[in-house]
C-alpha cells in the first residue's frame, strides 16, 4: 500500500490522490486538489514497455509518483510524453533519461523558457517579502510563497525532447496505440492530448481543469473551446485533466460553458470601459458568479489572467502572456485574492 497522497498545502483533499487504475494497464496519478501546480500524470502500459504522461514540478514529487508506478507496473517506462511545457508537468523528466521524451514542436520551443534556477531565487525572494514586506508587496510575497513553498527546485535540468511532432503523432507502446494531438494554442501554445482509443481515455493535460479555475498563458479562449470540442468529438469515456479528479464529457462541457459565460461578461464590462482588474473583480464578486458551478472552484483570483486574454482577443491582439509578463500578472492575481478575502469577511 502506498501512503495517502494529500494536497500539497494542507487543504482537505476533495478526491483520492495517488495511482488510480482507470482501465487495465491504464493509470492516472492524481494530485489533489488540482490547485496551483498540483498536477496529474498518466501511465499506459503495453506488453513489454510503458509510456508516462507528464511529471510533477520537482524531483521529490516525481520520485514518489515513479515509486508508486514501479510497485504496480512491471513494464519499464520507455517513452515519456509532455502534454505541454509548464514546469509542473516537465520538471521530473531527468529521472527518466532512459525513456524517449516526446512533445509537440511548439512545446519544445516553450521549454526553452523554463528556468528552475529562477524559481529557486523567486522562492527566497517571496519568502522574505512575505515576512518583511509591507502592504501590497507583503501580500504578493505571501501569495507566491504559499504557491511555491511545497516544491524543491534544486538540481532540476530541463530536458530537450528526443522527438517532436507537428499536429498529430501515432505511437505504438508495447502493442497499445497512443494518438497525440496538438490542440494548442490554448492554455499554452504546445497543448497536446494523449488519446488511448482501446480504453476510450483522453489525458487532456491543462486543456481541462476540474474543480479549480483554469488559467491560460496563451489563448485565445476561442481556440481553447475549439480544443475542447475536438476532445468531445473523440467520445472518450474517461478524461484525465491536468489538474483535478478523473472526469468525463460532463466536466469538459462545463469548462466550455464557463469560457462562453466568462467571455460574454468580460467583453461587456471591458466594452463599457472597465479595466481588466475591475472587470475580473466585478465578475468574481457578482451574485451570478456565485450561483454558477465555477463560483465554487478553487482560486477564482486566476480569473484576472483569463480576462487579460479575453481583452487581448477583443482588441485584435491575441498575444500570449509572456514569461516576462507573468510577475506583473501574479501581482494582479494576489491583489484580486486580497479583494476576495476582504469581501468574504463579515
Ligand atoms: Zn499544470
Amino acid at each position: 500500500m502506498s501512503a495517502a497522497v494529500g494536497t500539497l498545502r494542507g487543504a482537505p483533499a476533495r478526491f483520492t490522490g495517488g495511482l488510480t487504475e482507470l482501465a487495465p494497464d491504464t493509470y492516472a496519478w492524481l494530485q489533489p486538489n488540482g490547485d496551483w501546480s498540483e498536477s496529474n500524470c498518466g501511465l499506459v502500459a503495453g506488453a513489454d514497455e510503458a509510456a508516462l504522461i507528464d511529471t510533477a514540478w520537482d524531483l521529490r514529487l516525481t520520485q514518489r509518483m515513479l515509486a508508486a508506478v514501479a510497485r504496480q507496473v512491471d513494464a519499464p517506462i520507455r517513452t515519456v510524453i509532455a502534454t505541454h511545457a509548464d514546469g509542473d508537468h516537465v520538471h521530473g523528466l531527468q529521472l527518466l533519461l532512459g525513456a524517449e521524451f516526446v512533445c509537440s514542436d511548439h512545446a519544445a520551443e516553450e521549454l526553452a523558457h523554463e528556468n528552475p534556477a529562477s524559481l529557486r531565487r523567486a522562492q527566497l525572494g517571496v519568502r522574505l517579502l512575505s515576512r518583511f514586506g509591507v502592504g501590497p508587496p507583503r501580500r504578493f510575497g505571501a501569495y507566491l510563497h504559499r504557491m511555491l513553498s511545497p516544491f524543491d527546485f534544486t538540481g532540476i535540468d530541463i530536458r530537450t525532447p528526443d522527438l517532436t511532432f507537428t499536429g498529430r503523432l501515432e505511437m505504438d507502446v508495447g502493442g497499445r496505440e497512443l494518438r497525440l494531438h496538438r490542440l494548442g494554442p490554448a492554455h499554452t501554445a504546445g497543448d497536446t492530448i494523449v488519446h488511448v482509443p482501446d480504453v476510450a481515455t483522453v489525458f487532456a493535460g491543462d486543456l481541462l481543469f476540474v474543480g479549480v479555475t483554469p488559467n491560460g498563458w496563451s489563448g485565445p479562449i476561442s481556440s481553447w473551446q475549439a480544443a475542447l470540442h475536438v476532445i468531445a468529438g473523440l467520445e472518450p469515456e474517461v478524461i484525465v485533466p491536468g489538474h483535478g479528479p478523473v472526469s468525463g464529457l460532463g466536466e469538459l462541457a462545463q469548462l466550455d460553458r464557463y469560457w462562453s459565460w466568462l467571455t460574454a461578461r468580460a467583453t461587456r464590462l471591458l466594452t463599457q470601459g472597465r479595466t481588466v482588474d475591475e472587470t475580473a473583480a466585478e465578475i468574481v464578486l457578482s451574485d451570478e458568479f456565485a450561483l454558477e458551478p465555477w463560483g465554487r472552484w478553487d482560486s477564482p483570483e486566476r480569473t484576472v489572467g483569463n480576462v487579460v486574454l479575453i481583452d487581448r482577443a477583443r482588441r485584435g491582439v491575441p498575444t500570449p502572456i509572456s514569461h516576462r509578463e507573468r510577475p506583473a500578472l501574479m501581482w494582479k492575481v494576489a491583489r484580486l485574492k486580497a479583494t476576495l478575502d476582504a469581501a468574504a469577511r463579515p
